[in-house]
C-alpha cells in the first residue's frame, strides 16, 4: 500500500463490500453473485471489490426516492441551498483524501483529483446562490385585469449516469443543481470508478443525518450499463442526465425519447484548436500540449485536432517534436508527472488500433504511440502521447479515440477554411482559435464560425469554468450543465395566468352566452 490508500479508504468510510446501493443514510442490496473488482490504473493493485445492484435493488431505490421527493419539494429552495452549503463544507473537509482516491482509482494527476473535488465545492457554492434565484419572467397579459408569469417547479427524480473520466465532478454539477431545484437524485456512477461514488455518498450521509433529512434525496446505485438502461426506460425518472460515449448517448436518448422523457446528454468530443498565421505560437503551445496530453487524452474536451496554417506549420511541428519526447510520463500521484496512465488495457488497445488505422489511411506517426514497460510502468496502461500528421477526412480522425493522439492538419487559405475543417466532424463540444487578428477571432465566434457548444479565443479546448453552461452540439448530444441558466432543465416550467376581473374574455374573439 505504497500510496496510503487503505488509510484514505478508512478516512472516507468506504466499506466497499456493502456497497450495492445507498438511499442516503445506509447501504443495502439484495444478496447476489454480482460483484466487480476495482484495480488502480496507477499500479495495478486491487483496491476493493464492490457488490453490484440488481434491478430489484434499483426498484427499491426509486420507491424510496419517490417518497423523499414528496417532502423535499416542500422545503423552501433557500433551505435546500443550506443543505447544499453544508455538503460543500463537508467536501472541503474531505478534499485531500477524496482527491487522492479520484487520482488513484481513475489515474488522473493528484492535482487534477484535488481540482475535481474543488469543482464540486464550487458548484455547491454556485447552487447555494442559485437557490434564491430560480426566477422566471412576468409578462403583461393581453387581457384586462389579468396577470401572467412563469414558475419553475421541481421535476422529481433526476437520474445521473456518469463516465469514468470525471467520476465525481460531473455528478455534482447535476446533483447540486437538481437538489436546490427540489429534485431528488439517483446516481449510476461508472462501473470503472465506483469507489469515489461510494466515498461521496458517505460524505453526504453525515449532512443528511445532522439535518434529520429522510432517506432518498441522494441515492447511488452501483452497477453496470443495465442499471443505466433501466433508468433510461423508467417513466418514474423524468430527467436522465447521461455523460459518456456517443454510442451510449444514442441508446439512452432513444429510450428516453420513446417515453417522451427528458434527456440531458453530454457525449463525446472531437475538439480542435486552430492556429492561424496570426497566432501567438509560443503561448499556444501550452494550451495545445496540455489539451492533448493532459489526463492522458481522456477528457471530453481533450484537444484531438490541431488545424495549422501552412505558413507556421513547420514551426509548430518542430516545437511539438521538441516537447513530446520530454513529457514526464508516470505515476500521477507523484509530483512532476504530467501524463498518467490510461484507465485500462482496453483503452490502450483502442489507442494502438487507432494509430494503426490512421497510418493505414495515409497518416504519418511523428512520435509516440508506444506502450511503456518496466518497473515504473507496472500496468501496461502507460503510453507515450502520439503526434500524427493526418487529414481531417480520415475515418480515424473523424472518431473520438479516448487517448492521447493529436492530429496535425494543415490548411492554406483563409480562416473560413480552417473553420470548415474544425466544424467538419460529427461532434461539437469544444473548439478554440489562437489569433491576434480581430477579424479572424470574430469570424470564429460568429454565426458562421465554430458550431460547438464551447468556443474559445486564445485559450485551449480543455477544461471549463463552472460558471458557464457546459455541453456541446451534434453528436455531443446538445445538453447543457453547470452554470448560466442550465438549472432550468432540472425544473418544469409552468405559465400561470390569473384573472382578477369579473369578465371572462375568450381568445380569438369567440362570443357565446351561457
Ligand atoms: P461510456 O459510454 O462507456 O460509459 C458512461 C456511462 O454510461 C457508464 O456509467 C456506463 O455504465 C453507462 N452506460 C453504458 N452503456 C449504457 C446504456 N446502454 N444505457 C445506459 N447507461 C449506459 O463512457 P466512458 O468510457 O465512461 O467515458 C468516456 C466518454 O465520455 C468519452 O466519449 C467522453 O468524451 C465522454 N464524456 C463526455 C463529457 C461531456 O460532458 N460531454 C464528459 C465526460 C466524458
Amino acid at each position: 500500500d505504497s500510496h496510503g490508500i487503505r488509510q484514505v479508504l478508512r478516512e472516507l468510510g468506504v466499506e466497499a463490500e456493502n456497497a450495492a446501493y445507498s438511499t442516503g443514510l445506509q447501504w443495502g442490496g439484495a444478496a447476489n453473485e454480482n460483484s466487480r473488482t476495482v484495480y488502480s490504473p496507477v499500479d495495478g493493485q486491487l483496491i476493493a471489490t464492490v457488490r453490484l445492484a440488481t434491478t430489484a435493488d434499483y426498484d427499491a431505490v426509486v420507491t424510496t426516492a419517490q417518497e423523499a421527493f414528496k417532502s423535499w419539494r416542500l422545503v423552501p429552495a433557500p433551505k435546500r441551498g443550506e443543505i447544499v452549503r453544508q455538503i460543500g463544507n463537508k467536501l472541503r473537509e474531505y478534499k485531500e483524501p477524496l482527491g487522492k482516491l479520484v487520482s488513484y482509482e481513475m489515474g488522473k494527476l493528484l492535482q487534477e483529483g484535488l481540482g475535481e473535488v474543488q469543482e464540486m465545492i464550487d458548484i455547491c457554492d454556485f447552487a447555494v446562490g442559485l437557490s434564491r434565484q430560480l426566477h422566471g419572467f412576468t409578462m403583461h397579459s393581453e387581457r384586462p385585469a389579468h396577470r401572467m408569469y412563469d414558475q419553475y417547479q421541481p421535476l422529481g427524480i433526476v437520474g445521473t449516469i456518469s463516465a469514468f473520466n470525471f467520476p465525481v465532478a460531473v455528478w455534482s454539477w447535476n446533483a447540486m443543481l437538481a437538489a436546490v431545484c427540489g429534485d431528488v437524485n439517483i446516481w449510476k456512477p461508472s462501473e470503472k470508478t465506483p469507489l469515489v461514488a461510494i466515498a461521496v455518498q458517505h460524505i453526504i450521509k453525515d449532512v443528511l443525518r445532522a439535518n434529520e433529512l429522510p432517506e432518498g434525496i441522494f441515492n447511488v446505485v452501483i452497477g453496470e450499463a443495465e442499471i443505466g438502461a433501466a433508468m433510461a426506460a423508467d417513466p418514474r425518472v423524468p430527467l436522465v442526465s447521461a455523460t459518456g460515449s456517443t454510442r451510449m448517448g444514442k441508446k439512452v436518448g432513444e429510450v428516453v425519447g420513446a417515453r417522451l422523457g427528458r434527456a440531458l446528454l453530454e457525449l463525446g468530443g472531437n475538439n480542435a484548436i486552430i492556429l492561424t498565421q496570426h497566432a501567438d505560437v509560443a503561448m499556444a503551445m501550452r494550451a495545445v500540449v496540455f489539451g492533448a496530453v493532459g489526463t492522458a487524452g481522456q477528457r471530453c474536451t481533450t484537444t484531438r485536432r490541431l488545424i495549422i496554417h501552412d505558413s507556421i506549420y513547420e514551426d509548430v511541428k518542430s516545437r511539438l517534436l521538441a516537447i513530446y519526447p520530454k513529457l514526464p510520463i508516470g505515476n500521477p500521484l507523484q509530483e512532476g508527472t504530467l501524463v498518467g496512465p490510461l484507465i485500462d488495457k482496453q483503452a490502450v488497445e483502442m489507442f494502438t488500433k487507432a494509430l494503426a488505422a490512421v497510418q493505414a489511411e495515409g497518416g504519418t506517426l511523428l512520435t509516440g504511440g508506444t506502450i511503456l514497460t518496466g518497473d515504473q510502468y507496472p500496468t501496461g496502461t502507460y503510453v507515450t502521447p502520439a503526434l500524427v500528421e493526418a487529414r481531417n477526412d480520415y475515418h480515424t480522425v473523424q472518431e473520438e479515440t479516448f487517448a492521447p493522439i493529436l492530429y496535425l492538419i494543415k490548411y492554406s487559405g483563409s480562416v473560413e477554411e480552417a473553420i470548415a475543417l474544425q466544424n467538419g466532424v460529427k461532434q461539437g463540444l469544444s473548439s478554440s482559435i489562437f489569433t491576434l487578428n480581430m477579424r479572424e477571432a470574430e469570424a470564429f465566434l460568429s454565426q458562421t464560425g465554430s458550431d460547438c457548444g464551447i468556443a474559445n479565443v486564445n485559450i485551449g479546448t480543455s477544461g471549463a469554468e463552472i460558471g458557464g453552461a457546459f455541453g456541446g452540439e451534434k453528436e455531443t448530444g446538445g445538453g447543457r450543465e453547470s452554470g448560466s441558466d442550465a438549472w432550468k432543465v432540472y425544473m418544469r416550467r409552468q405559465t400561470n395566468t390569473i384573472n382578477y376581473s369579473d369578465q371572462l374574455p375568450l381568445a380569438q374573439g369567440i362570443k357565446f352566452d351561457v
